[in-house]
């Protein structure tokens, strides 16, 4: 399959790793939208937020479960910080391969563009 995220998973795809276990990944975003911007990514490949079943959940639960660990590697758990995942055109998803973006370092706009 030809997505770049499980290529990183995989290291035919270089990328400076913030967090790793044996379920998900997380790294740097390689066009930073804040001055803190890291991707989080399960290691199995679900395309979207639409592809998430009562099978596969539990992953997503995971990685909310890591978000504070990470935030505090990135030093945002104090300042705040924002998660958000994008799916499909509409919500500017551009890889296919769920993500969850976590920013911070800045205050961040609401309503999102
Ligand atoms: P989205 O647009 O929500 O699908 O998010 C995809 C994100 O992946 C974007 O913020 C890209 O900058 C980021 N991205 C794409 N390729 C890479 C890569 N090789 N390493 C790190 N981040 C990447
Ligand atoms: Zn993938």
């Amino acid at each position: 399959m030809d997505c770049i995220f499980c290529k990183i998973i995989k290291g035919e795809i270089p990328s400076q790793k913030i967090y790793e276990d044996e379920l998900c990944l997380a790294f740097f975003d390689i066009d930073p939208q804040a001055p803190k911007h890291a991707v989080i990514i399960p290691k199995t490949h679900i395309a979207s937020l639409e592809d998430i079943t009562a099978e596969n959940s539990g992953l997503i639960a995971h990685i909310y479960a890591k978000v504070p660990e990470i935030a505090k590697k990135l030093g945002v758990n104090e300042s705040g910080y924002r998660v958000v995942t994008n799916c499909g055109t509409d919500g500017g998803q551009t890889v296919g391969h769920i993500h969850f973006h976590l920013l911070g370092g800045r205050l961040l706009g609401w309503p999102p563009g």
